[in-house]
């Protein structure tokens, strides 16, 4: 067997096959890797009946890394509660890869600062990162009806706080080295009102006393919602739980505008594989014309590199040459001005529409493979 990292690909369905393929064909231009692509999804549906297998999983627990494209699509839309649906597969893998940590970063490329819904001033500089903890909290706790009555409890232990908390102040430090500034973690709480907040407060706290060069700063949930808007540029990593970082997570992702821009990372524990995919879905309705955007994809890639093989001067490459095909005004149906809210506001030569073949070579381009 070679040493070469071994990565599950999952393209999915949608354009998941088309957005997953320019990520590969980036990744083998970048080095060795050993690629093993399965099926999960509706493609996983219509072939074994499931969402994902147990092969599948135990693939996906073997490999070094997952690179997965989207699922999902009208043809397995159903209301039979018993029916399978594509989306069991991604909680499937989640559950069983044991991914606590959803990384997802927000840095609008200059050449679109026209598309994010907030002032250019406002918007400029900013380059953060949204860590969410992603398998406690409200959405796991008992839950159910009385009568005219419902409750969901929200619970978090000390340990499922230090280690989010862990990779929130790691990721801080790792963004510093790749950046050159200095590093710090905005924690997200309600501890005024909730007790499993000023238990988060506290172990937080604690963990920041290992990370001597990381500033830490507490904010309210509801004041961080209004400060995401306001200074966005301020922020470095923003580390909340389950349901505040669901929230905020989808706030800050819309600073950018593009949802074909965005990039996903969830993270287990130490040394177990990673798994990285775009945020945006299947988009059935554009799948087979090959105008989808591969970007986010590519940045998927990119945070594989440096969160699942360390690779950090690899990863800023690829983002430095994602950010320059968008300055040489290349772009793909969707970040084309006349869909998105505003037209660019920086001088950008004028717009030449590609498919996603053209962009994923452009940016092969720039990265001299
Ligand atoms: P979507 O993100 O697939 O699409 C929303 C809009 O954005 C569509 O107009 C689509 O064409 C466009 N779009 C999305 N990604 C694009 C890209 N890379 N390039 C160009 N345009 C892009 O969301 P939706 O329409 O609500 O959902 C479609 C399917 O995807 C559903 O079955 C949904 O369940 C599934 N979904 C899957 C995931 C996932 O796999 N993680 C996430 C969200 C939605």
């Amino acid at each position: 067997m070679s040493d070469a990292p071994r990565i599950v690909v999952l393209p999915g369905d949608g354009i998941g096959p088309e957005i997953v393929a320019a990520a590969r064909t980036l990744l083998e231009s970048l080095g060795e890797f050993e690629f093993d692509e399965r099926l999960m999804g509706g493609c996983s549906i219509d072939a074994h009946g499931v969402a994902l297998t147990d092969e599948v999983l135990e693939a996906c627990l073997g490999a070094d890394a997952v690179l997965l494209g989207a699922v999902g699509g009208p043809k397995w839309d159903t209301t039979d509660p018993d029916a399978p649906r594509p989306e069991q597969g991604l909680l499937g893998l989640r559950k069983g890869m044991g991914l606590y940590a959803n990384l997802r970063p927000v840095r609008p490329s200059p050449a679109l600062v026209g598309a994010s819904p907030l002032r250019e001033e406002r918007i400029a500089g900013t380059d953060l990162l949204v860590v969410r903890e992603l398998t406690g909290g409200i959405y796991f706790g008992d839950s159910g009806r009385d009568g005219d009555v419902a409750h969901d409890t929200c619970e978090y232990s000390v340990e499922e706080i230090d280690r989010i908390a862990r990779t929130a102040f790691e990721a801080a430090r790792r963004r510093a080295g790749d950046s050159g500034r200095r590093p710090k973690v905005t924690s997200v709480d309600k501890d005024n009102v909730l007790e499993t907040s000023r238990l988060w407060r506290e172990v937080v706290g604690r963990v920041a006393g290992n990370y001597e060069d990381v500033e830490l700063e507490h904010l309210l949930v509801d004041n961080a919602a209004m400060q995401l808007v306001s200074r966005p540029a301020d922020f470095d990593v923003v580390l909340a739980e389950n349901l505040f970082g669901d929230i905020l997570s989808d706030e800050a992702a819309m600073l950018t505008g593009s949802l074909g821009m965005l990039p996903s990372a969830s993270l287990g524990a130490d040394g177990a594989p990673g798994l990285f995919e775009p945020v945006h879905g299947s988009a059935p309705d554009i799948a087979g014309r090959g105008s989808a955007n591969p970007l986010a994809t590519i940045l998927s890639a990119a945070m594989m590199l440096r969160h699942g093989f360390g690779r950090g001067a690899d990863a800023a490459r690829i983002e430095t040459a994602v950010d320059a095909v968008l300055e040489r005004g290349l772009r793909t149906p969707d970040l084309a001005s006349g869909t998105v809210a505003q037209p660019p506001m920086v001088d950008v030569p004028q717009e030449v529409e590609v498919g996603t073949t053209e962009m994923t070579a452009a940016v092969l381009e720039e990265l001299g493979a």
